[in-house]
């Protein structure tokens, strides 16, 4: 057998291990999100070419630490020298991504620096992401099951078509929405939101210089 089959088979067997885990440990509100965002991160891969397998162990594992109570979240932290910033420590469920990635690491094997990034910034995104952690950030907020989010079907649309667009919308969305409702700001939102801004005005400045010199060109 190749190594690369004998990879493969060995990725099946954690997908399903873990799938019987979250059948059994998450509330279904939380299986029907989990399995979504898993659905949703796949069809991301496909479009924008990136690994399918790890967008769905991604998808599935990003949430896996949410039901933590905060008293224990804050010790886990501790125990496994976790650093938590003053934003986590007063808002704990901020730290389920980081928790989240050391089940992945500890319980499931899952080695890959990528889909353990993937888990830890999925809240709050990050500047210079890579494509599968754009893709679960992107697919936590458009999941079919996702409802109250304003604009949700227009990010819909766009994360198919660009996906450093759609991080830009909805982090925009983000901290427009807890402006309105007085919630505390991470910084690190701040930080992805400026980033892709910055991101998508740069592109938007290059494109319009080439079109000026294939116009000059034609001149
Ligand atoms: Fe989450
Ligand atoms: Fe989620």
């Amino acid at each position: 057998m190749k190594q690369e089959e004998k990879r493969g088979i060995r990725m099946t067997v954690r997908i399903s291990r873990i799938k019987k885990t979250l059948e059994k440990e998450l509330k279904p509100s939380r299986l029907t999100h989990t399995t979504g965002v898993a659905y949703t991160a796949m069809a991301l891969a496909m479009r924008y070419e990136g690994d399918i397998k790890k967008a769905e162990i991604a998808g599935l594992l990003h949430d896996i630490a949410k039901d933590i109570p905060s008293k224990r979240a804050l010790k886990m932290c501790d125990k496994w020298n976790i650093a938590v910033t003053s934003i986590e420590k007063r808002n704990p469920f901020l730290l389920h991504g980081k928790l989240g990635a050391y089940y992945a690491l500890s319980e499931f094997g899952v080695e890959d620096t990528d889909i353990l990034n993937a888990i830890i910034y999925h809240t709050t995104g990050r500047p210079k992401m890579s494509l599968l952690e754009k893709i679960v950030f992107v697919a936590d907020y458009i999941e079919p099951g996702r409802d109250k989010a304003v604009r949700l079907k227009e990010i819909r649309r766009i994360a198919f078509i660009d996906i450093d667009q759609a991080v830009y919308e909805i982090t925009g969305d983000i901290l427009a929405y807890l402006k309105t409702v007085e919630g505390e700001i991470d910084p690190q939102t701040i930080q992805t939101y400026e980033y892709y801004k910055n991101l998508l005005k740069n592109r938007a400045a290059v494109e319009k210089k080439d079109d000026n010199s294939i116009t000059d060109d034609e001149d």
